[in-house]
Parts: structure tokens; C-alpha cells; sequence
């Protein structure tokens, strides 16, 4: 028995070499060559900017809130019409996992990873990013995506009074 499991130990590895000798390489010579992520790859972060050209982000901390190591800070402001913004936005890539939880978090789908992978650097503080480091002219994954227009806006209108608003229900209309 164990003269067999000797003899099967010896052979089968040569099978299995011989069995992926034929298959073509799954290794590639980076950087000359290079492989193209899945779009919802987890890499780079961005701040994006809505339809209008206008912050998405309304510096509402939730990103900040649900990052598991604590690597984004931010300082709220609001504009005179109620709308609040961001005045500096820091990432400190160097302690960022790309988990994805801040873009999972964000409702005004601000923040976003991209497929971007190549951004290492040697020197850990070259790897925080301000706010004009990560804030892009596009609208990343969805550029028509527009509720942050109204996101954070005070209520500077009676309820219904907003543009695309319909006025609210009378709720005894409801009743039987
Ligand atoms: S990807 Fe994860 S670790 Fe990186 S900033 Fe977002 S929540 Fe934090
Ligand atoms: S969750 Fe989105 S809107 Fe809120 S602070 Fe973060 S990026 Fe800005």
C-alpha cells in the first residue's frame, strides 16, 4: 500500500506537468505589455462632476464614515443656496485597500473607483491626493446620473416648489 501511494506520489506530479506543459501562458511581460481590468475593477479613486459641471460631492462624510481604515478626510462648506461642498478632500492612497466601500456609500455617486492600477509611488506621501488631484470633468461610470443637483440644497422652496419636483400629496386624499 504504501510502496503504491509511493510510486502514484512520484508519477502523478509529472502528469500534471506534462498535462499544462501544452497550455498557453497565462503570464505577461509587464509593463511592455500590459492587461486591460474589468470596468468594475477597484483601483484609482476619482471625484466626479455631474451633467452640468457642477461637484457631485456634497461633502456629507458618508465615504468617510464607511471606509474601513480611515483614510479619507474632508472639511465641509455650504454655498449661499443651501448646497454644501467640499473645500479640501484628502485620500491617503498609501493606506487605502480599495475595498470600494466609499463609492458603495456615496449617494450622489461622486466618488468612484476606476480601472486605473498604475499609480505606486516610492515616497508614501506623494500618495495623498487633494482634491484637485482627484476631482475629474466627467461623470465616470453613469455621466447622465443627476440627483445630486438637488442633494443637499436646503429648502429654500416651499415642498413641491423645486424644479422636476411634483408638489406633495395630501395625505387625507389616501384616506378610504
Ligand atoms: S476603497 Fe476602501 S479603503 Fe479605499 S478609500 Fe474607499 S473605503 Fe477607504
Ligand atoms: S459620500 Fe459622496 S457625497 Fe458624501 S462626502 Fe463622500 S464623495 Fe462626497
Amino acid at each position: 500500500m504504501n510502496l503504491w501511494r509511493g510510486i502514484k506520489g512520484s508519477i502523478q506530479p509529472f502528469g500534471i506537468t506534462f498535462r499544462n506543459i501544452f497550455r498557453k501562458p497565462s503570464t505577461i511581460q509587464y509593463p511592455e505589455q500590459k492587461r486591460t481590468p474589468a470596468p468594475r475593477f477597484r483601483a484609482r479613486i476619482i471625484l466626479t462632476r455631474d451633467p452640468d459641471g457642477g461637484e457631485r460631492c456634497v461633502a456629507c462624510y458618508l465615504c468617510s464614515a464607511a471606509c474601513p481604515v480611515d483614510c479619507i478626510s474632508m472639511q465641509s462648506a455650504e454655498r449661499p443656496d443651501g448646497r454644501r461642498y467640499a473645500t479640501w478632500f484628502r485620500i491617503n492612497f498609501s493606506r487605502c485597500i480599495f475595498c470600494g466601500m466609499c463609492a458603495e456609500a456615496c449617494p450622489t455617486l461622486a466618488i468612484q473607483m476606476t480601472p486605473d492600477y498604475e499609480f505606486s509611488k516610492r515616497e508614501p506621501l506623494t500618495l495623498v491626493y487633494e482634491k484637485e488631484d482627484l476631482l475629474v470633468d466627467h461623470g465616470g461610470k453613469d455621466n447622465e446620473y443627476n440627483y445630486y443637483r438637488h442633494a443637499g440644497i436646503g429648502v429654500v422652496n416651499p415642498r413641491g416648489g423645486n424644479p422636476d419636483e411634483a408638489p406633495p400629496v395630501d395625505i387625507r386624499t389616501n384616506l378610504p
